[in-house]
């Protein structure tokens, strides 16, 4: 009689054990529904066997074994069992998190003929149509008809995402002959003509990956900003489509997809290519996740949760900007997909690209020690675009009024004369601005987080940035009744007022959550960016990220400094990498670029790096500390972290989970400390820190402590594991 061991999403790390009359061998992967106490559950069956300790009348039968699609192959089954031992979390849990969302549930996957599958093409008429001849009113179109001349061919599901009123415009489009409609995988050619000859640097990088294509290695692909690094991917996935293998880009953020999407349709426009992210429903994502799995999807490019996709054929891996830390989820399964893809690499015997101008000082450790291979590119591709130049501003001279010093105000005056266009970023950590009552030094604070409330003028409100929690503007002082309360700090929105207030015709754009909260928002403003309808932008860390704006001359950069002087470890890492990026925005084609850093502090090392493009020079002042202070790279680390109501509570709880730990010499256990931010979201948190010189000690000693962390009572308190974290 089969016995099918399930895996189920429930919070204990064991597998559960069916009756199944029609099970095999080839069922191993499979999805299957059981009964589990008075509810139906979805699992993923591990190992199909005769023997289990449960009794012959306990037995349950499995309500069905789900065959409409292939089961998953044994090197996707091999990454999970890797990940719950290694972030030590349930083997049930890690599985169906890695799953679509339609494959989690008591039903069988049902996929119907998806239109999506079409892609339209645009005629030699339509390639003719002068942008100018649609009426300015008519923005849909004039969008849809400006990607169309930009891209050539759209799938149906780009289309619907310039605008839902696009897909409208098609069958007009069509019996106008501007267009005309080809199954996605249909062969087209490439216009040989636009792929640029590569520079020497880029040469050599390409020659070195592609000549040990044929096993693993990690790259470290380490070039400047605006170096060439997207076309060096598109050089070496080439090799892969012509052996018919997959390629997996893995990159930070959803807002970038469309971009890179565009880029490698471009080249391959009869490549099958899926992207999968969070911005797709269940069906897009499925569909995604199922041509993938069936090798028909040449590449797939999504964030962090498509490492988990099942790719039988997979030649090549590429991480983009590998030193992003949305790499790293940061709850539940709490894994790293950089470091998984590396896994991954691994086990399929094939080379992995990381690729950043300012790698994790984790990953360029590997390089300058000789486990990861170092390739560098110094200079930009784009002939004649060098790096820009980058100034401080003393706002100790210079004062500054209302966040504006009076050089950056000039240098945006000569930067709209000049008709290009400006970006004033501000670093967002501690940097919005909070309502503050100066005769008693009350902050409106979130009842829910240990965290101010954070000022929205537009809409007369305040909001927690990190629950969400929104508050009514008070109209007076709660604690001392002065009338005169008011925000603190510089946000997005008061830096636009102020300089729409300066500078009255300029097209200003502020690009915050807010803004692009939409579902299509980002794909506007970046059309919008691209097509000159902005001249100065304002933005978070949202824009500094891998955008190409080809008239951008000028960056502002306002108080980046109080992240100098941060109790976090890791945060003049990524402070630097963040200005290098937003530095990396200006000047990037025929345009020179100008950074203006508004600081207190010019002396300060990190500045220094900075205005030198001296990457080296920061990262080893950094490692040299991180030694001293025996800190990443040089130790590997993992926190117990535990959340409940009461911080007294979870206190205890950590207590009793030290106790229970076995004392090693090679092993560094910390006493529990509350987090650095309590309270979250109404729960108060801590953790307890563990280290060691070694990963494999580390690992031991964490695979024997989860062990008996699984048999402490613990109602009150949720706790996980959280290995090599990020974040404290
Ligand atoms: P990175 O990702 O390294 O910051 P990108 O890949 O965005 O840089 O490339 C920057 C710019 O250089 C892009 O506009 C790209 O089209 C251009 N480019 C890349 N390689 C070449 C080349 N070999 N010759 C000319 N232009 C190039
Ligand atoms: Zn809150
Ligand atoms: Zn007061």
């Amino acid at each position: 009689m089969p016995v099918i061991r399930v895996a189920l999403s429930v919070p204990v790390d064991t597998l559960f054990d069916y009756q199944a009359d029609d099970a095999s061998e080839q069922d191993i992967g499979a999805r299957a529904c059981v009964p589990f106490g008075k509810k139906k559950l979805t699992g993923v069956i591990v190992a199909v066997g005769t023997e289990t300790q449960i009794a012959a009348e306990k037995l349950k039968p499995a309500h069905c074994i789900f065959r409409e699609i292939k089961p998953l192959p044994a090197a996707l089954l091999d990454l999970f069992h890797f990940c719950n031992q290694y972030y030590h979390h349930p083997l049930g849990m890690v599985i169906m998190n890695g799953l679509p969302v339609k494959l989690r549930n008591n039903k069988a996957a049902i996929l119907k003929r998806n239109p999506h599958d079409d892609c339209y093409v645009l005629t030699a008429t339509g390639a003719s149509i002068d942008l100018s001849s649609i009426p300015a009113r008519n923005r849909v179109a004039r969008n849809l008809l400006s990607e169309f001349q930009r891209a050539a061919a759209l799938t149906a599901l780009q289309v619907k995402q310039i605008s839902p009123r696009a897909v409208k415009l098609i069958p007009e489009w069509i019996q106008l002959g501007w267009i005309t409609v080809q199954p996605v995988s249909a062969a087209r050619v490439t216009d040989t003509a636009k792929i640029p000859a590569l520079t020497s640097g880029q040469a050599s990088a390409v020659d070195a990956i592609t000549a040990s294509n044929q096993q693993f290695d990690t790259w470290l692909l380490h070039g400047v900003t605006g170096s060439g690094k997207t076309e060096i991917y598109l050089r070496i996935i080439e090799p892969m489509l012509a052996q018919d293998k997959q390629t997996l880009v893995l990159i930070p953020e959803i807002s970038l997809t469309p971009q890179l999407e565009a880029i490698f349709r471009n080249r391959f426009p009869a490549v099958p290519l899926v992207s999968l992210h969070s911005g797709l429903n269940d069906t897009e994502r499925l569909s995604g996740w199922l041509q993938a799995q069936s090798g028909a999807a040449k590449i797939i490019l999504g964030t962090r949760l498509a490492v988990f996709t099942p790719l039988p054929n997979l030649g090549l891996i590429i991480v983009d900007e590998e030193q992003d830390s949305s790499f790293k989820q940061q709850d539940g399964l709490r894994y790293s997909a950089r470091d998984l893809a590396i896994f991954r690499g691994k086990q399929a015997n094939i080379p992995v690209v990381l690729g950043s101008a300012t790698p994790s000082l984790e990953s360029y450790h590997h390089a300058l020690t000789g486990r990861y291979r170092h390739v560098r590119l110094l200079s930009r591709a784009v002939q004649n675009a060098a790096l820009p130049s980058i100034r401080c501003i003393d706002t100790r001279i210079n004062k500054t009024q209302d966040g504006l010093s009076q050089p950056l105000l000039q240098a945006l005056d000569q930067c709209l004369k000049e008709k290009h266009q400006s970006l004033i970023f501000l670093n967002r950590r501690g940097y919005a601005p909070v309502l503050l009552c100066k005769s008693c030094g009350w902050s409106a604070a979130c009842q829910r987080c240990s965290s101010r409330l954070v000022v929205h003028l537009r809409d007369k409100k305040l909001s927690c940035h990190h629950c969400g929690h929104q508050a009514q503007f008070p109209r007076a002082c709660p604690h001392c009744g002065n009338q005169d309360i008011t925000p603190f700090g510089q946000g997005t929105q008061r830096v636009e007022e102020t300089l729409a207030a300066h500078f009255p015709s300029a097209r200003i754009l502020r690009i915050d959550r807010d803004s692009t909260r939409r579902k299509h928002a980002w794909q506007e403003i970046l059309h919008a960016i691209q097509t000159q309808q902005v001249d100065i932008l304002i933005g978070t860390q949202l824009l500094a990220k891998g955008h190409d704006f080809s008239n951008l001359a000028l960056v502002g950069i306002l108080n980046a400094d109080n992240a100098l002087y941060s109790t976090d470890f890791r945060a003049s890492e990524r402070l630097f990498a963040q200005l290098m990026q937003v530095a990396g925005r200006a000047g990037r084609a025929n345009v020179a670029g100008h950074v203006l850093i508004q600081t207190e502090f010019p002396e300060h090392p990190l500045y220094q790096s900075l205005r030198q493009h001296n990457y080296d020079a920061l990262a080893q002042t950094l490692l040299a500390e991180r030694k001293i202070a025996g800190f990443p790279p040089y130790v590997y680390q993992a926190l117990l972290r535990a959340e409940a109501h009461d911080i007294r509570i979870v206190l205890d709880f950590l207590d009793q989970a030290k106790q229970l730990a076995q004392s090693l010499e090679t092993v560094e256990l910390f006493d529990p400390v509350p987090a650095h931010m309590v309270r979250l979201k109404g729960l108060e948190r801590g953790h307890v820190l563990v280290q060691s010189a070694s990963r494999k000690h580390l690992q031991a000693f964490l695979t024997g402590w989860y062990e008996k962390l699984m048999t402490l009572p613990s109602q009150k308190v949720r706790w996980v594991l959280d290995v090599d974290p990020l974040e404290f």
